[in-house]
């Protein structure tokens, strides 16, 4: 065997060479809360529970109590009574393509015929593609706004009474609370409304902001198990539930709506297999790491966390608003923000979000650049640069506003590198150079169609240097 101390000296050499965890700088994947002691308590929890599989409560009967509390507190901050139950997933992707699955079985026991159909805002998740690609539904994109990224309640109902013309209802519509490009919250209690008129399961997606809006300042608008017409909702523990990676809560109201997220089978020799979720055997450790963390912080230490989040980013929105040619999309309902090209300017004085997000990250910070988008009304919705920011943002505002200000002043009046096709297989055969933009450029630029290959190459020949 090899020594020890070896095996831990090759780990913290290939974690060296990762982006900063803690301390904000890197504005999004992670989550940092700032509270060093919630570090030890997920450590102890994780290291008591390594050996434990979650695949049978029946045996390991603390998953079940644990899994039972989570969704309990899940269930008190999403406003749900004693109907709403649910299931502690792996993440925000198998919590949605979870709620897809429990939502079409329901529609196909009403055995009405024809494909069944997701309707949502092009700012969904993709998590919600995947589930349609993976399950079989049919997808119905409705546009927002290409200037605020808001979603019009009118807009999503006359295209759920479209989808229903061909005589079937909806299987499911989708919403965002918010959703992630923009921060931007969706109309859901207006649709909320309508939908459960029309009997038609509604999903909110508040996979970001399930433990944010709950104690976020100025929070008017319905967006959770208080509005009748919400079915399900989903909700990451892993961001702003700042458990580690790997725990999320899907949450239903009805039991029957529930147990169709369910997989049983007795078609075999072995053990009869009855599995919630979507994986067998599974890992407990960020079930306990999650449970340690909410009760460790409770409501009044998610109040505090989010009001040092809300201060921080009240600090860094009015700061943007002094950067010529630079502007937010919409108006933000929590701590996402994205920086648009301003269009009152002229181009000359503009700040390219991609040109941006490389020189914002020469001075220390990664934002995430995200592409324009052609929605299906013909309208462009604007290349952004992304920021999530946390309670730590608060000690690095000042900094932070310093950069954006002086990458603004490098950058403005410049355009990003014009998309090149020939940088494709140039990426997949050398690696991602230090600039982004001429690559995000290029990708933008891409037919719809081949930016899945494109993005599969990319990613591979990180992964598999060895297939370049
Ligand atoms: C993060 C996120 C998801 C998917 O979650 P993962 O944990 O990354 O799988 C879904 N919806 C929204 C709005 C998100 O922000």
């Amino acid at each position: 065997m090899t020594d020890t101390d070896d095996i831990g000296a090759q780990l913290k050499a290939l974690r060296a060479a990762d982006p900063p965890t803690h301390g904000g700088r890197v504005l999004s994947y992670v989550y940092d809360h700032g509270r060093p002691e919630l570090d030890e308590v997920v450590a102890a929890a994780v290291q008591a529970f390594l050996p434990v599989n979650g695949l049978d409560p029946t045996t390991f009967t603390s998953v079940a109590v644990l899994e039972r509390d989570l969704v309990a507190f899940s269930r008190s901050v999403t406003g749900g009574d004693e109907e709403v139950v649910g299931s502690v997933t792996s993440g925000g992707t198998e919590s949605c393509v979870l709620a897809v699955k429990a939502a079409r079985d329901r529609w196909l026991e009403r055995n009405l015929g024809g494909t069944p159909t997701i309707v949502m805002p092009t700012t969904a998740h993709p998590a919600f593609r995947k589930a349609a690609a993976y399950l079989g539904l049919q997808l119905v994109e409705v546009p927002v706004s290409a200037e605020t990224g808001t979603l019009s309640a009118a807009t999503m109902l006359a295209a759920v009474a479209a989808a229903g013309e061909g005589g079937t209802a909806p299987a499911l519509v989708v919403l965002s609370a918010p959703n992630y490009p923009f921060g931007v919250l969706d109309p859901i209690a207006e649709v909320a409304e309508v939908l459960a008129d029309l009997g038609i399961w509604l999903h909110v997606d508040a996979c970001i902001g399930g433990w944010l809006l709950p104690w976020w300042p100025g929070v008017t608008r319905g967006w959770d198990f208080r509005l009748p017409g919400v079915t399900s909702i989903s909700t990451d523990l892993h961001k702003y539930g700042y458990a580690p990676k790997g725990a999320s809560v899907v949450l239903y109201r009805g039991r029957e709506n529930h147990r169709a997220q369910y997989f049983a089978t007795a078609a075999w020799p072995g053990y009869p297999v009855v599995n919630p979720t979507l994986l067998g055997s599974r890992s407990a450790t960020a079930l306990a790491a999650a449970w340690a963390v909410t009760r460790t912080l409770g409501a009044a230490g998610y109040a505090e966390l989010v009001a040092e989040t809300a201060g921080a980013t009240d600090r860094i929105r009015s700061a943007l608003t002094g950067i010529e040619g630079l502007s937010l999309v919409g108006d933000p309902s929590t701590a996402l923000l994205a920086l648009r090209a301003d269009p009152a300017f002229p181009p000359a004085r503009q700040v390219d979000p991609f040109l941006l997000v490389d020189a914002v990250r020469r001075r220390g910070f990664l934002l995430q650049s995200q592409p324009a988008l052609h929605q299906s009304d013909g309208t462009w919705l604007p290349r952004t640069a992304h920021l999530t920011l946390t309670p730590v943002s608060a000690r690095i505002a000042g900094e932070l506003t310093e950069a954006l200000v002086g990458a603004s002043n490098e950058v403005r009046g410049r355009s990003a590198p014009a998309p090149d096709p020939a940088l494709v297989q140039r990426v997949a055969a050398d690696g991602l150079p230090e600039e982004l933009a001429g690559v995000m450029a290029t990708l933008e630029a891409l037919p719809k169609d081949q930016a899945p290959a494109a993005l599969v190459g990319l990613l591979a020949g990180v992964i598999d240097p060895d297939a370049r």
